[in-house]
């Protein structure tokens, strides 16, 4: 470098170091001036560069770009009027100046330098951004190319062409600020995202869509999501990229699940966007995605909850009223034929009541299982409530598969179930109804299943009725028919009757049976055979049996005391399966007893032995409490159920009342004396004392003295007759 070059940059440097505020500006324009020709100069200068730039200020007077002229010192020998004006300064204030005091501070050093380089190279020429300072301090930016000319007789100097960049930058830096805010939005967002291309294939993932799926970036990158969606989704997929391509929607929005590295599947919500070029063309698509698999799991658990029970986990009333109403509409469309089938648990009150109501769940839920085996795909079942069932058939080719579906659901019920380490027999009773395209509301499917359900629990229970329109009335009479009998309870309508029981040997009436009369002011004599079977339907039965038992228990006291002949006689009263589940049972009994001073042999406790088998180790419960009192009981209607010779040597009734249809057998079903003897045998190797019902005649009561049958009661002797008659009775006697 040499000296005058040094000299160059120490007055440069000297330039440079004044702040380009206003103050120093002046600062630097007196220092400046002090150092460059006298303004006068610089217009006579002017005068001669009017020649000598000719062409370039012909050029330069109207570019938009800066054009000056530096001589080698760097002072400036033309400015352009674009270049004063960016600037700021007037012509007299620009012309003769020191380029370099323009120049920003930190740019000086190399700026110079490579100033210095290119008057040293003759015709060359550089390419440079600087950062200047105007006269009011502002920064602006100058992309410039400076040429050698010095040799260039015309210029002789080097020509600066610049162009002011300052806003173009700022709004490249504002862009890169803008990129950056994205990157970040993009990277640190905690919506999972992906960009994909036009074939879906994911060019850029975030941390959160990598953590959602479990698969790393370098995984994720270049596939399209295919390899991670469950592939019954991919349709899906594809699909909403083939409708925003094909320009029929906006942005898509859809559910889709994920298989996830680990393998589980997850449920996420994705928002599908393309990025579009001004032109509207698709560049690539935003995926924005949310994982719901929590929101789902907790939607499909409630409407899970909303539409099944939750104690047996089948359908609810909701679910299978849904069901119900699809299959009425389908039948009214294309025909065919549905069944509605009400099954209700034949006396669970019972195993509620003597095992509690956590083993009645357990038995409640077991049944369902045994219940749900036996269920076609295309059927419904569901818990109506309580210890009813409902179960819709579909697809009927014939109104009697409706039965046989009845009878398999039945038989699901056969074998005993273990609750609580107790082995239960629970058996059902089940209502069918057929579809009928005249009915109009779904409702009355199950109404009328319930009123089959009613007979077939007034048959005998454990078996399945199917309806008819005339068991309609019947329903409407039998509701009447319990109002009405819940008024005879009070108005003194209903009475107790008591047949005699007869010793066969010697004729001696032993005790009476107590049996229910009701006498209606309208319709008369209403048989226990129809208003008992409707009070069982209800709570009325437990009024109406207790009703019986402390008539019957004071008649007898009453007996006793007025009549010698009734000092050893005994009253039978019948007791209904629900009276006989009653945990109140024992301590009435013991009250009633005393009340009337009886003493505890002289009440029979009667139970049919369908209920007595119903559920073996609740009656042995019951009994071996009654037993305790000194209670006995006999088991009426003895060889109509489910007789089973282990369970009767195990209850150990006092009395087997050997049911009438052995004894007087109808034409259609004859019994033959054997049968008949072969059962008071068995009572007698049980130590069981044989009754007959229903002796009509002397006949049978001759084949039955022959068979040893020790008593008998039926209308041979006496009908049931009313309490004021049976002192006379026991007074006249037949012996
Ligand atoms: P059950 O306990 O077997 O009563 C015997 C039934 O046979 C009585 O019918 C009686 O009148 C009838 N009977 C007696 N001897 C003869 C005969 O020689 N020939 C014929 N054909 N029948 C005879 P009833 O009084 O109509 O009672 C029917 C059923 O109603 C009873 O059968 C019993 O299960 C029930 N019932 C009657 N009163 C009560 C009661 O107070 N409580 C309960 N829970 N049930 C009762
Ligand atoms: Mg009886
Ligand atoms: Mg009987």
């Amino acid at each position: 470098m040499t000296s005058d070059k040094l000299k160059k940059t120490d007055k440069v440097k000297e330039a440079s170091r004044a702040p380009a505020t206003k103050k120093s500006k002046s600062n630097s324009k007196s220092s400046s001036k002090s150092k460059s020709k006298p303004k006068s100069k610089a217009s006579k200068s002017m005068g001669t560069s009017d020649e000598r730039f000719a062409a370039l200020t012909y050029v330069g007077q109207n570019s938009l770009d800066l054009l000056l002229v530096v001589d080698e010192t760097g002072k400036v020998t033309y400015a352009n009027p674009i270049t004063l004006t960016t600037f700021g300064v007037s012509h007299e204030e620009g012309i003769g100046t020191d380029a370099f005091k323009y120049l920003h501070p930190d740019d000086v050093e190399r700026v110079f330098m490579r100033f210095v380089e290119l008057i040293q190279t003759p015709s060359g020429s550089i390419r440079d951004t600087v950062r200047t300072i105007t006269a009011n301090g502002e920064i602006r930016e100058i992309e410039l190319v400076s040429t050698n000319a010095l040799d260039n007789a015309a210029v002789a100097g080097i020509i600066v062409n610049g162009r002011d960049i300052t806003e173009q930058t700022k709004y490249v830096k504002q862009l890169e600020a803008l990129e950056e805010r994205f990157r970040l939005a993009f990277e640190d967002n905690m919506a999972p995202m992906i960009f994909t291309d036009l074939n879906d294939r994911v060019f850029a993932a975030n941390d959160a869509f990598c953590t959602m799926i479990g698969f790393t970036r370098e995984e994720v990158l270049g596939q399209n999501s295919t390899p991670f969606t469950y592939p019954e989704d991919i349709g899906i997929t594809e699909d909403s990229l083939q409708r925003i391509l094909r320009g029929e929607v906006g942005h898509s929005r859809y559910v889709k699940r994920y298989v996830r590295k680990d393998g589980r599947l997850i449920y996420v919500e994705v928002l599908r966007s393309p990025a579009r070029d001004e032109d509207g063309n698709i560049l690539y698509n935003v995926i924005s995605e949310r994982d719901i698999t929590d929101e789902r799991t907790l939607a499909a658990e409630l409407s899970h909850q909303a539409l099944h029970d939750t104690l047996t986990g089948l359908s609810n009333r909701a679910l299978f009223n849904d069901r119900l109403e699809q299959a009425h509409a389908k039948i009214a469309r294309d025909g065919g034929q549905f069944a509605v089938l009400l099954l209700d648990l034949d006396d669970f009150k019972g195993v509620n009541d003597s095992l509690g109501h956590l083993a009645g769940d357990q038995l409640l839920k077991l049944v369902a299982r045994r219940l749900e085996k036996v269920t076609r795909a295309t059927d419904t079942l569901c818990r109506f409530g309580g210890d009813e069932f409902l179960y819709l058939a579909e697809g009927l080719r014939a109104p009697a598969d409706a039965q046989l579906t009845a009878t398999r659901l039945l038989d699901a019920l056969t074998e005993s179930f273990f609750v609580s380490g107790t082995q239960v027999e629970q058996h059902a009773s089940i209502g069918v109804t057929v579809s009928d395209v005249t009915t109009s509301e779904t409702t009355d499917f199950v109404q009328n299943a319930d009123v089959a359900l009613y007979e077939a629990k007034r048959e005998g229970k454990g078996r399945s009725v199917l309806f008819t329109p005339s068991m309609h009335q019947q329903a409407v009479d039998r509701f009447e028919l319990v109002r009405e009998l819940r008024q005879a309870l009070h108005s003194g309508d209903l009475k107790m009757h008591y047949q005699p029981i007869i010793d066969l040997a010697t004729t001696e009436i032993v005790g009476f049976e107590a049996l229910m009369r009701w006498h209606h002011p309208v319709r008369g004599w209403v048989p226990p055979n129809v208003f008992i079977p409707a009070a069982e339907q209800s709570d009325l039965i437990l009024d109406l049996g207790y009703f019986a038992l402390r008539e019957a228990v004071a008649a007898a006291s009453s007996w006793r005391q007025s009549v010698d002949q009734a000092k050893d006689l005994y009253v039978s009263v019948n007791l209904s399966a629900r009276q006989f589940h009653d945990p109140g049972l024992v301590s009435i009994i013991e009250t009633v007893l005393a009340d009337h001073q009886l003493t505890r042999d002289q009440l029979i406790i009667e139970i049919t032995e369908s209920v007595m088998l119903l559920n073996v180790s609740e009656t042995m419960n019951v009994m071996e409490q009654l037993s305790r009192l000194g209670i006995f009981f006999a088991v009426d209607d003895f060889g109509t159920g489910f007789s089973s010779l282990s369970y009767l040597a195990l209850l150990q009734p006092k009395i087997i009342k050997v049911d009438q249809s052995f004894v007087s057998p109808s034409f259609e079903n004859p019994r033959n004396d054997a049968l008949l003897e072969a059962i008071i045998s068995l009572g007698h190797k049980l130590n069981m004392t044989m009754l007959a019902e229903g002796i009509e005649t002397s006949a049978q009561l001759e084949r039955l003295r022959s068979f040893g049958c020790e008593l008998g009661q039926g209308f041979l002797w006496s009908a049931a007759i009313a309490n004021d008659d049976v002192p006379a009775m026991l007074k006249r006697g037949w012996t």
